[in-house]
């Protein structure tokens, strides 16, 4: 593959050339770097690329130019390249402009000029915005391919797994495409056990578990140690903050995580509320950055791994997986955040995974171009999906049992909703089925003041209706409330006393739970924020009392 490319457009000169320079003196070695003197030759440049297959990274553009601004270039020219990272060139005052851009195009990055040293202030801002378009950008590629049927629960759970562990695959659907199932007929030995999956060594694996998926991509699913200080159940938001601070720190750290790092904020397709990301963070970039800043402090990380039960020997703490094999430590943090509730209706279960989906199944993304798309739920999450899917499906309908949406979302995303012509909202509504072809096509609703219902053709169904702890494995160890989730500190506490079976001299940390050396925090907790900002909180300042914990083992 050609070196991926480096567009930037000025009009003046002498920037024009200082930017060349700064980012062929850095990136040369990885990339092209191309320039044009104003917008419309810009577009020309973009569009001669586009036609020779090449690929664009990154677009860095000055704001203020005379034919075209910067915005109204980048407007265009992302319709070409929609992967490419968006960064403008700007003067202070410019700012309003570059953060009104922020939401119109999905701008990245605004620099204010000059970006003089360029190794603090240039660089880093790049090369944080090209590892993201790296991860994500589907090149030709020689890598995975997962050949099936996108009517499939099957395929979808492989397409699912790689996707949620940023694993770049190629997807062959052999409904479209004979040669894929010429590929398959082979492949398979001619069994209707699909999907295959294709590794780049020539071998397959068909219909793999995530475990052996994970094994045979080279994730870590054991542990490689005997014995660790601290021992994370969840690789949601609290948990992957437990491990950095833990292993930053010093402790042995072990993070197992039953599915893919990021857990609920892993799903989301923008989260716009945390701290420090103006332009909002999806929750893919956030997983990835905090599970290699993990690693690089040497934390272990073990997916396709799920902790069934936890054992107390004191002054041990064991904890068991579902392969059997027992992790041994002095702490345990459970941060197994919140599984997401069914949804009772005829039909639903049988078009699990073809159509219908809990959560927001972002890979769908392609398959519900130019069709009706409805969401089910009236928070945050079914907010954010449905902004998600209204940029690829002609028509998102919002499903919700209360007559308005605002009561449980937030008024950035009400708002939102409210200027997206393609969504709209259909209050006092719920699902009493769901039905199709082997795929979804119609779903069945009733109006929740007259009990009427009508039908509804969708190509898709994304459920948002709540969440529960997932908390099973704290059965007969921890405290819990009616709920199930885990009760910690003084919630433990009962007339001032410290709870039956509590060995240590002192009162439970804020965090720790009815036994000592296990703590609890994120989305399972009892009271907890539920938000991405408190988990990460939570997680980080278990750490520390861990610490305390550890001095007394
Ligand atoms: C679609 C969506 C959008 C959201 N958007 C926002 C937002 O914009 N802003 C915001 O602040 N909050 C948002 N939230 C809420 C936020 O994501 C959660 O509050 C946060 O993720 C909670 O973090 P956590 O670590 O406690 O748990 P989770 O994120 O739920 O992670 C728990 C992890 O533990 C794993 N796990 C569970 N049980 C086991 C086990 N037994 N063994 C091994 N692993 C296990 C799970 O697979 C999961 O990966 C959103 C939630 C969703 C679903």
């Amino acid at each position: 593959m050609s070196k991926p490319v480096l567009l930037t457009v000025d009009d003046d000169p002498e920037v024009l050339n200082a930017v060349e320079r700064d980012l062929r003196h850095h990136f040369r070695t990885d990339y092209r770097v191309v320039k044009a003197s104003s917008g419309a030759q810009a577009l020309d440049a973009v569009r001669q690329l586009k036609q020779r297959g090449a690929h664009v990274a990154l677009f860095l553009v000055d704001e203020r130019m005379p034919q075209m601004t910067g915005t109204q270039f980048l407007r265009e020219a992302i319709k070409l390249y929609p992967d490419a990272r968006r960064v403008l060139l700007t003067a202070y005052a410019d700012t309003d402009t570059a953060i009104a851009a922020i939401n119109e195009i999905g701008l990245d990055h605004y620099l204010l000029k000059p970006w003089e040293p360029p190794s603090t202030r240039l660089y880093p801002v790049l090369e944080d915005l090209l590892s993201d378009w790296f991860a994500r950008a589907r090149t030709s590629f020689d890598g995975i391919r997962v050949a099936g049927n996108s009517l499939s629960p099957a395929s979808y759970a492989v397409k699912d797994f790689l996707a949620s562990n940023q694993v770049p695959y190629q997807w062959l659907d052999m409904e479209n495409d004979a040669t894929v199932r010429e590929l398959l007929s082979g492949a398979s030995g001619g069994a209707a056990r699909l999907p295959v999956v294709f590794f780049p060594d020539g071998t397959t694996l068909v219909q793999p578990t995530p475990r052996e998926l994970a094994e045979k991509i080279g994730m870590q699913t054991q542990a490689r140690k005997p014995f660790y200080d601290l021992i994370v159940i969840g690789g949601g938001p609290a948990g992957l903050a437990a491990a950095v601070y833990g292993a930053s720190e010093g402790l042995r750290t072990i993070l197992v995580e039953r599915s893919a790092p990021g857990g609920q904020a892993g799903t989301s397709s923008n989260i716009e509320n945390y701290l420090g990301f103006p332009g909002g963070v999806t929750g893919a970039d956030l997983a990835r950055r905090a599970a290699a800043q993990a690693r690089r402090f040497g934390a272990e990380i073990i997916t396709a791994q799920e902790a069934l039960s936890i054992r107390r020997e004191d002054p041990y703490r064991k904890v068991v997986l579902s392969d059997g094999a027992e992790l041994t430590g002095y702490a345990v943090l459970i941060s197994p955040g919140m599984e997401v509730r069914q949804l009772e209706a005829e039909g639903l279960s049988d078009l699990l995974g073809a159509g219908v989906y809990y959560g927001a199944a972002l890979t769908e993304a392609a398959t519900v171009r130019g069709k009706d798309v409805i969401i089910v739920g009236g928070a945050n999450s079914a907010g954010q999906a449905a902004m998600f899917f209204s940029r690829h499906a002609r028509k998102v309908m919002i499903l919700v049992r209360g007559p308005q949406l605002s009561a449980g979302m937030s008024r950035y995303l009400v708002d939102r909703i409210a200027e997206t012509p393609n969504v709209e909202v259909v209050v006092n509504t719920s699902v009493a089925g769901a039905r199709g072809d082997g795929r979804l096509e119609v779903v069945t609703v009733v109006d929740t003041a007259s009990g009427q219902r009508r039908e509804l053709q969708a190509a898709a169904m994304f459920i948002f209706i709540g969440t529960a702890p997932r908390t099973s494995l704290c059965e007969g160890i921890v405290m819990r409330d009616d709920k199930g989730f885990v009760l910690t500190g003084r919630d433990v506490m009962s007339g001032g006393r410290p709870p039956a079976g509590w060995t240590a001299a002192r009162d439970p940390y804020l965090f720790e739970t009815s036994v000592p050396g296990i703590f609890c925090a994120g989305d399972a907790r009892h009271g907890s924020g539920k938000r991405v900002a408190a988990a990460v909180g939570e997680g980080s300042a278990t750490v520390s009392m861990i610490h305390q914990y550890l001095q007394t083992v």
